[in-house]
């Protein structure tokens, strides 16, 4: 690529994915947000605010990290850790979330609103709410706020309004729905957190620019720390936010080849995995044309994954059009490889991952023996694995109140 990558275009296209399909209702709040984010975005006192909270809230530059027992005992490539589990909340998200409670205060927003599957969006939105002194509500499926009772009782504790939705099948696109609503009734005064690379325009890129701190530091950190940038950086993908992040500074550096890795559950060629890239069709979803899961009648399907975080039915746009470029490519890894990394990554390295994260630290292990051992694969890790005690003790059959 000779030229500079640069999108998306100025109406929210990735080639022919990303835009805007919304409601009419919608029109005004959408156009208002670009407004808002197009004014602030190269704003010094927007960007020094920014970094402000990024350093002192959130514990900003996570280090990258040489897992050097693990990359000894795989032989060949030296496997890197982009430390996103050391920030405040525990991941990435956090970072996402300060940018867009800082241009909601801006706009004159008092009121923030999200949504939320597995809860750590909830999280990291309560959280920025409780900083910020302002109102919050969280939209989630009862059947989500049943099986995620801790990160519920978080939210609380940070004063969020936890609203349990209980139309369609009580998960995450339901409380998605009931959100989109509520903006509509009360856009005057609310702002709508999206915490990952999808929604309408200008969502994907706005994530992706809150995002692209993480790729940034490690294009400073990867020469000082291990003398030069890395051969190979790997990601996992929900929604995408965390692989944007770290690919998007890196997307002009032809040399080092860029891995998204989506979650397999049970095996592609099964019902039970969310492998959007590699197996959905291109369609709309939250508001933007890109690939999704869905049956033969275009209805969106339930996905599966051991990893809460990335059973999403669809993906960020960008990253079908990285994968249409071949800019990137996406890598599938199942459950129980992401569950032998997870024990791995433990074991050798002392720390305990997030399951999404697991699983591009599955797929790193299975590529560093065909590597040299001066090529770096780094892995981005999104998160630490405190969440996921209970999913772990279950796939293993320990009962966590009983067993010491
Ligand atoms: C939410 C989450 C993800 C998936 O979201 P992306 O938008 O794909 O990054 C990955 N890792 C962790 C730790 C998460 O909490």
């Amino acid at each position: 690529m000779a030229d500079k990558y640069q999108y998306p275009d100025e109406r929210g296209h990735f080639g022919q994915y990303g835009g805007k399909f919304i409601s009419e209702t919608l029109a005004h709040a959408i156009e208002e947000l670009r407004q808002g984010f197009n004014k602030y975005k190269d704003d010094p006192e927007f960007q020094r605010e920014y970094a402000y909270e990024l350093k002192h809230f959130v514990g900003r530059p996570s280090p990258v990290y040489y897992a050097k027992n693990w990359s000894k005992k795989l032989g060949g490539a030296q496997i890197w850790f982009k430390r996103e589990d050391l920030n405040h909340t525990g991941a990435h998200k956090v970072n996402n979330c300060i940018g867009q409670i800082l241009l909601a205060k801006r706009m004159g927003k008092t009121r923030i609103i999200a949504e939320t599957g597995a809860g750590q969006h909830g999280v990291a939105t309560a959280t920025v709410a409780a900083r910020y002194g302002l109102e919050c509500v969280v939209y989630m499926g009862s059947e989500d706020v049943r099986r995620q009772a801790s990160n519920v009782y978080r939210m609380r504790l940070l004063g969020a309004k936890v609203v349990p939705v209980e139309s369609g099948s009580k998960t995450l696109k339901d409380a998605l729905n009931e959100a989109m609503r509520d903006w509509v009734a009360n856009v005057d005064d609310t702002f709508y957190i999206i915490g990952t690379v999808a929604g309408p325009a200008p969502y994907p890129e706005m994530v992706r620019d809150f995002q692209k701190i993480i790729g940034l530091e490690c294009i400073e950190q990867m020469p000082q720390e291990a003398g030069k940038q890395p051969d190979y950086v790997i990601a996992c993908v929900g929604g995408g936010s965390n692989a944007m992040g770290i690919f998007y500074p890196y997307i002009d550096y032809p040399e080092v080849k860029l891995v998204g890795v989506e979650a397999g559950g049970q095996g592609i060629d099964t019902p039970y995995h969310a492998a959007s890239i590699n197996r959905g069709q291109v369609g709309v979803l939250h508001g933007n044309r890109t690939m999704v899961m869905q049956d033969e009648d275009g209805q969106v399907m339930h996905t599966h994954s051991i990893s809460a975080g990335l059973d999403y039915p669809g993906v960020g746009p960008e990253h079908v059009w990285l994968k249409e470029l071949q800019r990137a490519e996406y890598q599938v890894i199942n459950d129980d490889k992401a569950l032998q990394a997870f024990h791995d990554c433990c074991r050798l390295e002392g720390i305990i991952p997030a399951l999404e994260s697991a699983h591009a630290l599955a797929y790193a292990a299975e590529l560093a023996p065909q590597l040299s051992n001066n090529q770096i694969i780094l892995v981005n890790l999104s998160g630490r694995g405190d969440k996921d005690m209970h999913t772990v003790a279950e796939y293993s059959h320990i009962d966590l109140d009983s067993e010491v």
